[in-house]
């Protein structure tokens, strides 16, 4: 899931590369993902590009005061290409969502990018509107992760009752962090993804504030500057507890737990985390009942 660090890197990407050229045509392929109908994705066609951004994980192409908002949900990407085929694609094959042609439909280079999304639960959603915070999502959004100081950090997380992990990936709390971060974040705070977000001890927010920065600004550093291609195995990469489960810890040598929920699951170190104890994964003592 494209959380973000790499979303920053693809308005950056988008910024050296789209910025500047003229938005040719946007073929549609994915019905559901286009969530407005006024102004139509039609309106985009012939203006100039002229900027890429960021609310959240939300992507905004800005061309010429008409926006293009993007949410990439869990499996969406952008795969920027030299090569596009002149044909409008067919809708509802394979995981095309919307193609974007940029400067020329039919001469050559046929450069542009797909939007794509993996699976069979589609989550990935297209705004077409004059300003972004048409988009309910954004003008729900927290403040951004990297923005937001220690103490209207530490003033979000005393109001909030429940579980840090749903604290940190609520975007309407703080913006930005995901599932993969999230796990990152509280490993790198050496804090239980289940410990009260209003429970905090003052050194407890100030390591879970410093890690947030720290975890995503050096995930930004690694993504900044690769092809939109090559994001993704570099997030992998950086990764020390998030999808590693039953492998060791970076830090400590222990084993990577994980705990199931009905449709995600999180990773955490019980050495560095949990003073040394499993949390209860409710699947798993199903399963040993
Ligand atoms: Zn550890």
């Amino acid at each position: 899931m494209p959380e973000l660090p790499e979303v920053e890197a693809l308005a950056a990407f988008l910024q050296e590369n789209a910025v500047g050229h003229v938005l040719a045509r946007a073929d549609l392929a994915a019905v559901q993902a286009i969530k407005t109908f006024d102004p139509p994705l039609s309106a985009l066609g012939g203006l100039e590009i002229t900027g890429a951004g960021r609310h959240g994980k939300f992507l905004d192409l800005d061309v010429s005061g008409v926006h293009l908002v993007v949410h990439l949900a869990r499996a969406g990407w952008l795969h920027w290409r030299e090569n596009l085929p002149t044909a409008p694609p067919k809708p509802g094959k394979g995981p095309l969502a919307l193609r974007v042609h940029l400067d020329s439909v039919d001469s050559p280079p046929a450069r542009g990018f797909d939007l794509t999304e993996q699976g069979t639960r589609k989550g990935l959603a297209i705004y077409v509107v004059r300003s972004p915070s048409e988009v309910p999502g954004i003008t729900r959004l927290g403040p951004d992760a990297l923005q937001v100081d220690r103490e209207d950090f530490a003033r979000l997380m005393a109001g909030r009752s429940g579980q840090l992990k749903g604290a940190l990936t609520d975007q309407t709390l703080i913006s930005g962090i995901g599932n993969a971060y999230s796990d990152e974040i509280l490993h790198a705070a050496r804090l239980s993804p289940f410990k009260g977000a209003d429970k905090l001890k003052d050194d407890e927010l100030v390591r879970l504030f410093d890690a947030m920065r720290t975890t995503l600004t050096e995930a930004l550093e690694r993504q900044r500057g690769q092809k939109a291609a090559t994001m993704k195995g570099e997030k992998r990469s950086g990764l020390q507890v998030h999808a590693r489960t039953g492998l060791p810890c970076p830090v400590c040598g222990d084993t990577v737990r994980e705990v199931s929920f009905a449709d995600t699951s999180l990773q955490y170190c019980p050495t560095c985390q949990t003073g040394g104890k499993p949390l209860a994964d409710r699947r798993m003592s199903k399963l040993l009942r």
